[in-house]
């Protein structure tokens, strides 16, 4: 897949047969990027050794020109919220994975910038900043200019999100940067949570006065991921429900013009799109290259999975839904 300015981009792959066969899919789908879960999303205890397959993982990615590769942490976790027994879990899990996504060859650890849960805008931010701090320090990586970035997802807002914005995400990287975390820190932007929160990512007009305000705000040097999925729930609902490219309220314009954008070539993008697991992913990497080339969506769904019951089914362990 040629995509302009040699950006790179692939998806969220799930890893039910193992970490090589991750590779070895994203490599035939036309993906170039790659983001995983290191274990399961959806609970707190993580393996104490990073698996055997590991270093196999590592050189079927460089002999697969396959990156960068990025860690979605687990979904449970939030830095923002006032409840100190979360707030302990979330720094160590984020620790956790900071401390050990270099052995998975991956550049970027992904976590969500978390819910408030009542306390406030600053107070949510003030624990995000002490969150981030503990999360990042004296790692034995820090001072390495490979060293593993974490990276904050904007929010859709809902349940008391924070980092629904652009000035919300700078409001956070303004005051770790004070900390002295900000080489540390960049930022994903997710399209479906854009739009939750009200951007109206459909448009290229507003995706370009966005992409300006973030460059004002945050510098476009920190925009380090994008996310590119549709969405099915009403912009501005602060709802969150993906769906493959061209299928939802955002549509083809909105995500071709993020995904052409001339001053974004350094962004990699992933796909979180649902049904990676049955075979949707290479009908999504395809639709990248459709979006690009500006014709039909001509990879149709494969018709079992065509519709709505695929699109809003509620799978908690797969990428499309809530990452
Ligand atoms: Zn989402
Ligand atoms: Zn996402």
């Amino acid at each position: 897949m040629q995509l302009p300015g040699g950006r790179r981009a692939g998806a969220h792959l799930p890893m039910g047969f193992g970490l090589v066969r991750a590779a070895e899919r994203a490599a035939a789908i036309g993906a170039t990027t790659l983001q995983i879960f290191s274990d399961n999303p959806t609970a707190w205890r993580r393996r104490t050794e990073v698996p055997p397959e590991a270093a196999a993982f590592r050189s079927r990615l460089t002999d697969l020109d396959i990156g960068p590769v990025a860690i979605h942490a687990a979904y449970l976790v939030n830095l923002a919220g006032p409840d100190d027994a979360l707030f302990e879990k979330s720094v160590a899990m984020v620790r956790h994975e900071l401390a050990h996504a270099s052995e998975y060859g991956a550049r970027f650890v992904n976590v969500h910038t978390g819910s408030h849960r009542g306390s406030g805008l600053q107070a949510g931010i003030a624990r995000i900043v002490d969150g981030l701090e503990r999360a990042t320090g004296n790692l034995d990586s820090t001072d390495d200019p490979q060293a593993p970035i974490l990276v904050l997802e904007n929010s859709a807002g809902g349940g008391a999100g924070i980092g629904s914005t652009v000035e919300e995400l700078a409001m956070i990287l303004d005051g770790a940067d004070a900390r002295g975390l900000g080489r540390q820190l960049a930022v994903c932007l997710d399209t479906a949570h854009l739009w939750g929160a009200g951007y109206n990512v459909a448009e290229p007009a507003t995706i370009d006065d966005l992409i300006l305000d973030f460059d004002r705000l945050i510098g476009l040097n920190r925009l380090a991921m994008i996310h590119l999925n549709d969405s099915t729930c009403e912009r501005g609902s602060r709802h969150d429900r993906h769906t493959h490219l061209g299928d939802g309220m955002i549509g083809r314009a909105g995500l071709a013009h993020l995904l052409c954008h001339p001053s974004l070539s350094h962004v990699a993008y992933y796909l979180e799109t649902p049904g990676m697991e049955d075979g949707l992913d290479a009908v999504n990497v395809a639709r990248l290259t459709d979006l690009v080339l500006g014709r039909p969506l001509t990879t149709a769904l494969p018709t079992a999975t065509a519709g709505s019951s695929r699109t809003t089914s509620r799978k908690p362990r797969s990428a499309g839904e809530a990452a």
